[in-house]
């Protein structure tokens, strides 16, 4: 991603979200207190909504890796949606 411009990467980083696994999830809570816009909640599993903005920092946090992106799925929106980088345009 280096080469990536930075409307690229704004693209990239605001479409492209983690997900929890909720088989590995403990409901500790690290990465609701460490989500800086407050998009992830617990209901007996931890889950992240809409208003997340892709920065990463809850999957870094996770003591148990819950926290992953689907990268497959997330280019696939990228696709759809933008195109990430200004020299293919
Ligand atoms: S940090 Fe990991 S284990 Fe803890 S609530 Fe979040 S997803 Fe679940
Ligand atoms: S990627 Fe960032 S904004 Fe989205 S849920 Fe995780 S910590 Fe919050």
């Amino acid at each position: 991603m280096g080469c990536a411009s930075r409307k690229g990467k704004l693209v990239m980083h605001s479409q492209t979200k983690p997900v929890v696994k909720q088989k590995l999830c403990t409901a500790c809570g690290r990465c609701v207190v460490n989500c800086q816009v407050n998009a992830i909640k617990i209901d007996e599993k931890a889950f992240i909504t809409n208003k997340c903005v892709g920065c990463a920092r809850c999957i870094a946090v996770c003591p148990e890796n819950a926290i992953s992106i689907l990268w497959n799925e997330s280019s696939e929106t990228l696709k759809k949606n933008d195109r990430a980088c200004l020299w293919c345009q």
